[in-house]
């Protein structure tokens, strides 16, 4: 608790700049810490242009304020590291299938709503078993880790990175159609293709089929983009996977 009742008789280093009282009408103050156990969350400071504007009996209603405010400040902290955490794929820390499909829902939505176009990326990494198979999951994981990496290390920071199954991700790249983001894509086949996956000894190289659709030419809501999308990465798959595939209607052509 603070109660200065003379900013000219007092240190107010923490509060002013020297000379600052010249310009600056403030005189006393009263203020509390807002504190959640022993975590600072900030403070609530009252200043009056005259000196000894507050008595200590003050501070003890502003006390109780303010413990009700940090109360209200801790729990919407929890809440919010709690949402996030729902969101976030644990091993990855890219965004889970959940997130995905709610971003993916939400930009459709908003490129509707301005006529915009949106490009969904769906990407497989290929013959991913083996490696599960044959150095473990621990290899395996490692693996995940790393080209989510890469394909967030890819892209802008405004398109959504998600990881949409097992070793399936999904990129949302917003404001543009799929011929644009077909450079961001020969971006991330290439920056696997080129990375070498190590641990404890082991060194594998991996690579990954990549397939696109845009909203709204090649998919007007969540679940046909996703099946455009989709059914380019598995032709990319059929041509023997490290390839980008952009939708189009007739894939036997
Ligand atoms: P393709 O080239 O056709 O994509 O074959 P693939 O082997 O990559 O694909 P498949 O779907 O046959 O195998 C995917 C494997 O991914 C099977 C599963 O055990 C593994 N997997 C899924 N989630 C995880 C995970 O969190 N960690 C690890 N280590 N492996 C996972
Ligand atoms: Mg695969
Ligand atoms: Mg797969």
């Amino acid at each position: 608790r603070l109660l200065l009742n003379d900013y000219e008789q007092e240190n107010v280093a923490f509060r002013f700049q020297p000379g600052d009282l010249n310009i600056l009408p403030f005189r006393s103050c009263l203020g509390i810490p807002l504190e959640a156990g022993r975590k600072r969350l900030g403070g609530v400071l009252m200043e009056s242009y005259q000196t000894r504007n507050y008595i200590p009996e003050e501070g003890d209603t502003l006390a109780l304020f303010g413990k009700n405010l940090s109360e209200i400040i801790n729990r919407m902290n929890i809440y919010r590291s709690m949402k996030d955490l729902a969101l976030i794929d644990g091993l990855t820390g890219i965004y889970n299938h959940r997130a995905f499909k709610e971003r993916l829902q939400v930009e459709i939505e908003r490129a509707r709503r301005y006529g915009t176009t949106l490009t969904l990326m769906i990407l497989d990494l290929d013959k991913f078993k083996r490696i599960n198979d044959t150095y473990g999951h621990l290899f395996g994981d490692l693996v995940l880790k790393k080209s989510a990496n890469i394909i967030r290390g890819s892209v802008r920071t405004v398109d959504t990175v998600a990881r949409y199954g097992g070793e399936e991700f999904a990129v949302i790249l917003i404001n543009t159609d799929k011929n644009s983001c077909y450079k961001t894509a020969e971006r991330i086949r290439s920056n696997v293709q080129s990375f070498a996956f190590e641990k404890d000894g082991i060194r594998e190289r991996m690579t990954i089929s990549i397939g696109m659709a845009e909203y709204p030419n090649d998919g007007n809501d969540v679940q046909a983009l996703i099946a455009a999308s989709d059914m380019s990465m598995y032709h990319s798959k059929r041509l023997g996977g490290n390839k980008i595939t952009l939708y189009k209607t007739d894939f036997d052509a």
